[in-house]
This record gives C-alpha cells, sequence and structure tokens, in this order.
C-alpha cells in the first residue's frame, strides 16, 4: 500500500510504502499542543528514510534535556512533516495528519495523557500511558495491535 501527503500549501509531497497499516497515536504533551495550536498531536514512527520526499524541505533543530531534535518542515508553508530525536534513534517521527487520508486515522495509543485537555474523553480499550513510555515498550504495545 502507498501512502501519500502534504503540506498545508502542497509545495512538498511525499509517499510512503507500507505492508502493514500505518500505526498511529496521539501526543497530549504540552509542547505538542503548544506547537500545533491544538489539543494533541497525531504521530507515527516510521523506519528512517520511509518517506520519498519532493520540495522545499527546511530544517529546525533544537537540544532539549539532553536530547537532540531535528524537525524537518514545508520552506514555504512551514507545516512540519516530520522530526528525528536522539531518544528514538532510527525512526523517523511523521506529523500523521498531513497525511491524504488523515480523516480515516484512530490513533492506536495515547502518551502524556496527565497533559491531556480535561474535556478530552480517551477510549478506555486502548493503551494509554501517563507521560512518554520507552520507545521499546511502546513498539512493543504497537506490534500487539496488529
Ligand atoms: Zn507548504
Ligand atoms: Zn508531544
Amino acid at each position: 500500500m502507498t501512502l501519500t501527503g502534504t503540506c498545508r500549501c502542497a509545495a512538498i509531497t511525499y509517499s510512503l510504502s507500507s505492508d502493514a497499516p500505518i500505526a498511529v497515536y496521539a501526543c497530549h504533551c504540552t509542547n505538542c499542543q503548544t506547537w500545533s495550536g491544538s489539543s494533541f498531536a497525531l504521530h507515527s514512527l516510521l523506519p528512517e528514510g520511509a518517506l520519498t520526499l519532493s520540495g522545499p524541505l527546511t530544517e529546525y533543530a533544537y537540544e532539549e534535556n539532553g536530547q537532540h531534535a531535528r524537525h524537518y518542515l514545508c520552506g514555504t508553508c512551514h507545516t512540519r512533516i516530520y522530526n528525528t530525536t536522539s531518544a528514538a534513534p532510527g525512526l523517523w517521527v511523521l506529523r500523521a495528519a498531513t497525511l491524504d487520508n488523515s480523516p480515516q486515522l484512530t490513533p492506536m495509543a495515547h502518551i502524556w495523557t496527565r497533559h491531556k485537555q480535561a474535556w478530552l474523553n480517551l477510549p478506555q480499550d486502548i493503551p494509554n500511558w501517563p507521560q512518554s513510555p520507552t520507545p521499546q515498550a511502546f513498539m512493543q504495545a504497537l506490534a500487539a495491535l496488529r
């Protein structure tokens, strides 16, 4: 299955081939709330290099709590497409709502729920963590859902 995505202005387009359905999770941390201007962010962990991108990507890098993060965004409209972080080596973190089929995505897990907005009621039958799970614990939980 090939999935496609775009930024807000469509200067960036990308495609992604995946054998399994894409696993999307919601991050409720305060950084994601601030950065998205919304209640939570929808992410998907992909193997490094999983996206074939075209268009004017620009980069924003920072260091926080000893972790190095690099975010890749459209050079025109500044929509973030994905990021890397030294906390999860070998993975790309896709901003899943840039996928063309994003209305059909359902989060398979919720993280940082201790910061979730109070009005939001989460389903009880899917994995959630009050903070961030280790990448290993998280990948195990997602693999168990498949
Ligand atoms: Zn754009
Ligand atoms: Zn977050």
